[in-house]
């Protein structure tokens, strides 16, 4: 299986090459030749503990890794879980469930994603004798994750673009405390988009990413998106058969990397009902699957800062399958967008295949509180903006995206409980590195030019 650029200009690449370089060299992101058809191996995967699951899905896709290496690498991704099941799903009523996605080590989904990243990095590090640089922009928890997944890891370094104090504190210090030597933490002026931004610019220097052999991390990253599709069909497998093509998916999003893969697990064969879009009061993908206008507004902070984000960048790959995978439509589109800050669909077809929801700051809390009482269970404020307008489903199973200890502020503040985890404690007398700079390319580029060390053997 090869890979391709959404945009069309770029070489097809190996999956492991696809997976270092994380973007595209056209700046498109990379997509699989084709979506396999998996109807008759769903029907062999019923059963299946998470990692063989995974194993068995990723053998669709990474051709050029060697089965059996392959299935040891994954065994190995997902040892630190503090859940046997990996991803458990919790029966609400007998139309909600939660699929707890938190229970890896920085609690929150991106864990699936990165510590499998982690070691498909390592793997090629070993091989090539060449060490990587990476880079990734983060509104809180995929920094944490990333950095969880890479920490330590030879031949690796990790660069974290992070708002500078719009992060909460416990993510801040999941990520500048780690004490290692191959994490850079850099909290940048400016908001989220501005960090993400700065990050495209310095990957659209090529030469500069080619000299330092820089690899992206964000959900930009192929490997990532496959990564996800994954716990989508080990929570399908686990409805009942007759209620599985009922089920619709809720996803907190922000940068559409979570729907997105689940919506490509449906299409190459896990029918379910549909998806769900449900955003905070940055709203742009909600008022995309409203009406068609994918229009950028200004990013504001809110109680799930993990989704404050307007500018989505897997929205492109979605935007690519929309346009009837027509890679130089997309590319039109794309640099429209770049140009006005707005793409407009007319394609009914295109703006209903998912419904959305948005919840502001108040709602969130008045939801943390009605969920509680409702069914004793607690949500954080990602999880929270899920459970809006579910009336319409006949089943839905809600993606908890994180554990609610990672905002304890907000849990105490509405429920009055105070919500802790060990692995979060921890951190609270370890010391903070991290590395102030403009949300600019050239002080980044020169900022990693500066940590190269000699090519460890
Ligand atoms: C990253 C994140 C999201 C948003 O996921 P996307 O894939 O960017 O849409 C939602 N909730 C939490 C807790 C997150 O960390």
């Amino acid at each position: 299986m090869n890979y391709f650029s959404t945009r069309g200009l770029a070489e097809p690449h190996s999956f492991s090459e696809a997976v270092k370089i994380g973007l595209a060299p056209d700046g498109g992101l990379f997509v699989p030749e084709r979506l396999p058809d998996l109807t008759t191996q769903l029907t062999q995967w019923e059963g299946k503990s998470y990692p063989d699951l995974c194993g068995s899905f990723f053998q669709n896709f990474a051709s050029d890794i060697d089965a059996l290496e392959l299935e040891t690498l994954v065994r190995e991704a997902y040892t630190e879980f503090d859940h046997d099941e990996l991803a458990p799903l919790v029966s609400l009523s007998d139309r909600i469930s939660v699929l707890e996605l938190f229970h890896g080590p920085t609690l929150a989904f991106k864990d699936f994603a990165l510590q499998l990243l982690g070691k498909l990095y390592e793997r090629q590090v070993s091989r090539s004798g060449v060490s990587i640089n990476v880079l990734g922009a983060t509104s809180g928890d995929t920094g944490a994750a990333a950095i969880n997944g890479l920490v330590g890891k030879k031949g690796v370094n990790i660069f974290i673009l992070y708002p500078d104090g719009r992060v909460s504190p416990l993510q801040e210090r999941q990520m500048t405390c780690t004490g290692e030597s191959n994490v850079y933490p850099i909290a940048v002026t400016g908001s989220f988009d501005d960090a993400q931004a700065a990050l495209k610019d310095v990957f659209g220097d090529s030469d500069f990413s080619r000299s330092v052999n820089l690899s992206a991390v964000n959900s930009i990253n192929l490997a990532r998106i496959l990564a996800q599709c994954v716990y989508y069909i080990f929570a399908w497998l686990k409805l009942p058969a007759s209620q599985r093509e009922k089920t619709t998916f809720v996803v907190p999003t922000g940068n559409f990397g979570n729907v997105l893969a689940g919506w490509m697990a449906s299409k190459m064969g896990m029918k379910v009902a549909g998806f769900r879009v449900a955003t905070n009061r940055n709203d742009i993908l909600y008022r995309f699957f409203a009406s068609g206008d994918y229009s950028v507004g200004e990013a504001s902070s809110s109680l799930a800062p993990s989704m404050d984000i307007q500018v989505a960048s897997n929205f492109e790959r979605y935007l690519y399958y929309g346009l009837g995978e027509d890679s130089k439509k997309t590319r039109k589109a794309m640099a429209d967008f770049k140009k006005r800050g707005t793409f407009q669909s007319g394609d009914d077809s295109f703006i209903k295949s998912m419904s959305s929801s948005r919840m502001d700051d108040t709602e969130i809390c008045d939801t943390i509180r009605s969920v509680y009482q409702k069914y004793g269970y607690i949500a954080d404020p990602h999880t929270a903006c899920a459970f809006k307008d579910l009336d319409e489903f006949e089943h839905c199973v809600i993606l908890s995206t994180a554990h609610p200890a990672k905002f304890p502020e907000t849990i105490e503040e509405t429920l009055g409980i105070s919500v802790t985890h060990p692995s979060l404690d921890e951190l609270k007398d370890r010391k903070i590195v991290k590395h102030p700079l403009s949300a600019d390319a050239e002080a980044i580029k020169e900022f990693i030019r500066s940590k190269q060390k000699p090519v460890q053997s």
